[in-house]
């Protein structure tokens, strides 16, 4: 019998993390379930602790986790209940765990992203904007610390699937001793591809987080709507491959079956296609290097009959290019980038801000705010708390 890996899923009632107790549910031979982590959705975390009997519970503030840990103990469940910031790197560090899924949204996940990382698990990284935001300091502790970090996004772990079997990320090598001339990153390009800029105007969060081929939380949805999610992807890349922005070019890819490409010297291009549904790229990390059963379906070549492609719209999306600058700026530039649009998107979803503002005031943040070099948790933290104030002014200002 082989020997059950204990997980921690960071995000556990968010899209990925369900996806991902989807994939471990098929597997209860080979995963153990070993803490599961919300923000405060208490209920939600209530149902899964029934269903997966992790030994930990954690939920962001004190008021959730005591509602929960009454509704365990009328159920007699074992599950504990713990609550803050230090729990979180409690289960992910804990010497029993195996595998973290980082799928908390946005800069919230950095701190216990950092900390599996720290503690040397192999990690299932969801959450972007920790590599985003702080990049350097994450890749460094991965080496410091012999950690693996997976992918988890579809594009880089089709990425992953694609590049030479030795280059696992993190690699310190640069892509061209790979053989690699550069990588493509394919976007939908969202709900709203082919409007008009009176129309993106008036565009509501709903219509916003309808997207057309994946079902996702609602912050990557906008992003995706607006296109930074693939400038986020384009920053995660770099980090990832050791890529340079050059190197990476951004197609659109309307039907979402082509899940990125990368392209060698000798002009050969290798893609990884599937249906559209995270369960294959978190199976694919979970057993990683073995291959796994996700509950995804066969891709049916004939019934998709077309694969179109064609170039990303930057005079309506200009966001990609904002995350593109950062990237070639560097420094703390993705940090500033990441927290404005985090700002925005927030304001843009409590419809303080229409849609077309959103790269406005990510703009205006990064022209009016100094670039430092992120060598510090500090330097990182403070150009986040910087960029989140700046934004938050400008859009009450609107
Ligand atoms: P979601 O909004 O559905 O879920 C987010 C999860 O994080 C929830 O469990 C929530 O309780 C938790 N959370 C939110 N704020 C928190 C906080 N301040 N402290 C602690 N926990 C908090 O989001 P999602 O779509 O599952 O995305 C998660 C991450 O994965 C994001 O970084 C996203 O960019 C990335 N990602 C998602 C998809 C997708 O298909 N959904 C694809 C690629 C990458
Ligand atoms: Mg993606």
């Amino acid at each position: 019998m082989t020997q059950q890996q204990a997980v921690t899923v960071l995000g556990a009632t968010g899209s990925i993390g369900m996806s991902t107790l989807d994939v471990l549910t098929r597997h209860r031979d080979q995963y153990q379930v070993f803490a599961l982590s919300a923000h405060r959705q208490w209920r939600k975390l209530f149902e899964l602790c029934l269903q997966h009997h992790p030994r930990y519970a954690v939920l962001a503030e004190p008021e959730a986790a005591q509602a929960l840990r009454e509704q365990l103990s009328e159920h007699g469940s074992t599950t504990e209940v713990l609550h803050g910031e230090q729990a979180l790197r409690d289960v992910v560090a804990h010497a029993e765990v195996d595998i973290v899924m980082a799928a908390i949204v946005g800069a919230a996940g950095l701190l216990p992203t950092l900390a599996a990382v720290e503690a040397g698990k192999k990690v299932l990284l969801a959450n972007k904007e920790a590599l985003v935001m702080a990049g350097e300091l994450v890749t460094r502790a991965v080496r410091a610390h012999g950690a693996t970090l997976l992918p988890i996004d579809s594009e880089h772990n089709a990425i992953f699937q694609c590049l030479p079997n030795e280059s696992a990320t993190g690699a310190e090598n640069s892509l061209a001793s790979r053989g690699v001339r550069k990588i493509v990153l394919t976007a939908s390009g969202g709900p709203f591809r082919g409007r008009s800029l009176e129309e993106l105007g008036q565009v509501t969060p709903e219509e916003a987080c309808a997207h057309p081929n994946w079902s996702m939380g609602k912050k990557i949805s906008v992003d995706s709507a607006t296109m930074m999610n693939k400038g986020l992807e384009l920053i995660e890349a770099c980090w990832l491959f050791n890529a340079r922005p050059e190197q990476i070019d951004v197609v659109v890819h309307p039907q979402s079956v082509v899940h990125s490409l990368v392209e060698y010297t000798d002009g050969s291009v290798l893609a990884q296609m599937g249906n559209p549904d995270m369960r294959t790229p978190i199976a694919h990390a979970l057993a990683w290097p073995k291959r796994i059963e996700s509950g995804v379906a066969s891709l049916d070549l004939i019934a998709t009959a077309r694969l179109d492609f064609c170039a990303p719209d930057h005079q309506h999306f200009p966001c990609l290019n904002l995350a593109r600058q950062a990237a070639e700026v560097g420094g703390t530039a993705p940090t500033l980038l990441n927290a404005a649009n985090e700002a925005a998107v927030a304001a843009f979803l409590a419809r303080q801000l229409s849609f077309n503002q959103i790269p406005q005031v990510i703009e205006q943040v990064l022209e009016r705010l100094p670039v430092d070099e992120p060598d510090a948790l500090e330097v990182v933290q403070s150009a986040d708390l910087a960029a989140r104030t700046l934004a938050q002014r400008l859009i009450d200002a609107l």
